[in-house]
């Protein structure tokens, strides 16, 4: 969690304000028992109402002003919060973006979806506390226990008793609760994995008829979730009910002892309420105290999984030499060399986390104007293949060459800028058919769109359309056939009139 708090740095003001004005507001919060407390002693007893209303208007006063500066803290502790989750949201995605293929697979897009919304709300939630309430809540116990040793020294005795107990059963509660808090993460992550699945998969999931089983499915992670849930709710449970069982035997403590030092004449009955004044407050910071426990609890570990992903550097190593290499070493633009345009040698790879081969010892050689087909059952490593090319996974041993250059020495941009690829999913962008077309070149004009579509044998279907090309592609381009989507793929990759193509599965 500390590694994050390097991003509070741009929040010092908010940081320092925040909680300034919160303390000025606990301040007020320890006064008012002493002026009830002068109330009861001068102008109750001695029936002196202008003296009552005067001090209400006390107590009044202090009211206001501990409202605006609880404003002025909330507004802070919002600002820092806020700014310093949109600051992690947007490192944490660019970090993403800036990943292999390989740590998308390490991580997977569930648990990267949840870290960039969960996670990071939990880190959100945890410093809008730390500005409202972690300074706040010692000075308030701290305080009050202060202010009554003031008042009388004998009597705060009750509270060096009490505060103890108090956090004894807090600290109980806690150990049996927060493990629970880290399993019930996981849990959700379950969770919003099979929702996703559930309803990305939905026509596969009608077409077989499988809506009862994945109801079931469902059912299972949400209850495993309510399940925790329940435990840690019986568990906190106690929380209240103890404390208050604890606090009122301590007022009672209070009035009793509280009483006899009445009768002695060493405190007045005003101290005595305020005494239990200060009782309640102490006892109601602790709950907070215990809330902010679980809060700072989930933060902990939402921060470990947050780290992780900022610790995992992309395994692509783009070489400085490479760069100098390319520009002074690259052929012309058109690619024809004696070298081969593509050369495989001695390929071998495996996905990371295997020791399997998925491709072995693979040598091909490939010229310029070639087409090659690749040619194997499901699972050969076809794709596997192609992936290679534009470094979406560095090769475990062998090198590929590109016009006679290793790939590992062209800058990772100018590399992929060589190709136009059509993946094996069709996946499209919301926007328009014409957006999707420009993604490879936003400067396409016109005609190279409507040329790309023709070879792509999509214009047809895309004029006939009632906008054209400025049809909207919904969510996953769900309005278009599977085919239509194939093809505005195609399209899409050939627009850039790439040097390199490659059609995966979509031939
Ligand atoms: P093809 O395209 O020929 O159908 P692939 O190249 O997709 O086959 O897959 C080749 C092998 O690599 C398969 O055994 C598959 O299980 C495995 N594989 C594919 N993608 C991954 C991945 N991201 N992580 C681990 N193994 C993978």
């Amino acid at each position: 969690m500390l590694k994050l708090a390097r991003y509070l740095k741009y929040f010092k003001k908010e940081v320092i304000i925040g909680p300034f004005f919160k303390l000025l507001e606990a301040i007020f919060e320890l006064i008012v028992p002493l002026v009830m407390a002068s109330i009861i002693d001068n102008g109750i007893k001695n029936r002196d109402s202008a003296y009552v209303l005067q001090r209400g208007g006390i107590i009044l006063l202090l009211g206001i002003m501990g409202l605006v500066f609880a404003l002025i803290c909330q507004y802070c502790a919002a600002r820092a919060s806020q700014g310093f989750g949109t600051m992690v949201r947007n490192d944490l995605y660019a970090h993403i973006n800036s990943f292999s293929h390989a740590e998308l697979d390490l991580f997977g897009t569930d648990t990267l979806i949840n870290v960039l919304t969960n996670d990071i709300n939990q880190m959100q939630l945890a410093v809008a506390m730390l500005i409202r309430l972690v300074v706040r809540v010692p000075f308030l116990i701290i305080g009050a226990i202060v202010m009554s040793m003031i008042l009388d020294l004998k009597l705060s005795v009750i509270f060096l008793i009490v505060a103890p107990m108090v956090s004894a059963v807090l600290y109980l509660i806690m150990k049996k609760s927060v493990p629970y808090y880290r399993v019930r993460q996981k849990m959700l992550d379950k969770v919003s994995l099979i929702t996703r699945e559930n309803l990305s998969g939905a026509r596969v999931i009608r077409a077989f008829s499988k809506q009862d089983h994945e109801t079931e499915r469902f059912k299972k992670a949400n209850d495993d979730v309510a399940e925790i849930a329940i435990n840690v709710g019986k568990i906190s449970a106690f929380l209240n009910p103890a404390t208050f069982a604890i606090l009122n035997i301590a007022i009672l403590a209070i009035l009793w002892f509280g009483g006899i030092r009445v009768d002695e004449g060493s405190l007045t009955q005003g101290e005595v309420v305020a005494f239990t004044n200060y009782m309640t407050q102490i006892s109601l910071a602790l709950v907070v105290f215990a809330n902010l426990v679980v809060i700072f609890t989930k933060a902990a570990a939402s921060a470990g999984r947050i780290n992780k992903v900022f610790e995992t550097s992309c395994t692509l190593i783009e070489k400085e030499s490479g760069i100098l290499n390319v520009q002074t070493g690259s052929p012309g633009d058109n690619g024809y060399t004696d070298k081969p345009l593509v050369s495989f040698d001695n390929v071998s790879f495996s996905y990371p986390g295997t020791d399997k081969y998925a491709l072995e010892d693979i040598s091909f050689d490939i010229k310029a104007g070639e087409v090659t087909g690749i040619i194997g059952g499901t699972g050969s490593g076809k794709s596997t293949l192609v992936n290679l090319l534009p470094r979406f996974y560095d090769v475990t041993k062998g090198v590929i060459r590109i016009n006679g250059i290793p790939i590992e020495d062209y800058p990772i941009n100018k590399l992929r800028d060589m190709f136009g690829i059509v993946p094996q999913k069709a996946v499209l962008f919301s926007g328009s058919i014409i957006d999707n077309i420009r993604y490879y070149k936003e400067d396409a004009t016109t005609d190279e769109i409507k040329r790309a579509l023709e070879i792509a044998q999509a214009r047809d279907f895309v004029e006939r359309l009632p906008q054209g090309y400025d049809t909207l592609i919904n969510q996953g381009g769900r309005n278009l056939s599977g085919g239509q989507r194939q093809r505005i793929t195609i399209a899409r990759a050939l627009v850039r009139n790439p040097k390199i193509l490659i059609l995966d599965d979509s031939f």
